[in-house]
């Protein structure tokens, strides 16, 4: 199942960008986020440039803001995570915009100008979910249901029955049931 390219686009990095920079738990095990190097190194070849440690701050906080849409959806408050897509949208001036560079043809950019690239990022990934949101497949975006995971995902299966944010969570959880039934 497919949004479209862009919004596909956009979603996957949204997801990539929440379950990089956010804490909590990851397959089972504590997750904490990169910092300075690491982090600046990730966030480069995620695609986001050479960010200086304030941006890629930004970027941190506003990834956290990010999970919040992906949480208010998993637990089914599609008003919460629609609000808060608009909040990011007005945060990082988001707005369509025609571009065209580097002999590509014209298309859309979603972000404002005079903003921090970070913001500019941000504006992208919050305009990608907004576009899910809006649409008939509004429930395709979760939170891992495994224990001990709170990574973030989207369920671009076909018949939208996602639950966990891997195969490797989907396999504990699998393994788990299937002793649980030995004993
Ligand atoms: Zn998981």
């Amino acid at each position: 199942m497919n949004f479209n390219s862009h919004t596909d686009l956009a979603v996957g990095l949204a997801v990539r960008t929440v379950n990089t920079l956010t804490p909590g738990e990851q397959r089972g095990r504590p997750y904490a986020p990169p910092e300075g190097k690491a982090r600046h190194d990730v966030l480069l070849e995620m695609g986001m440039g050479d960010l200086d440690d304030r941006d890629a701050s930004v970027l941190t906080e506003l990834a956290a803001e990010l999970r919040v849409v992906f949480a208010s959806v998993a637990e089914g408050d599609i008003d919460a995570a629609a609000h808060q897509i608009n909040h990011l949208l007005e945060v990082t001036r988001a707005r369509p915009h025609l571009n065209r560079h580097d002999d590509e043809p014209w298309h859309l950019h979603f972000h404002g100008t005079g903003g921090t690239v970070s913001a500019d990022w941000v504006a992208g990934l919050a305009t990608g979910l907004a576009v899910v949101l809006g649409s008939e497949f509004h429930e395709r975006l979760g939170v891992c249901t495994a224990p001990h995971c709170d990574r973030v995902y989207v369920d671009t299966s076909r018949n939208g029955t996602r639950r966990f944010c891997s195969t490797a969570c989907q396999n504990r959880v699998k393994t788990a049931a299937f002793r649980a039934r030995g004993r």
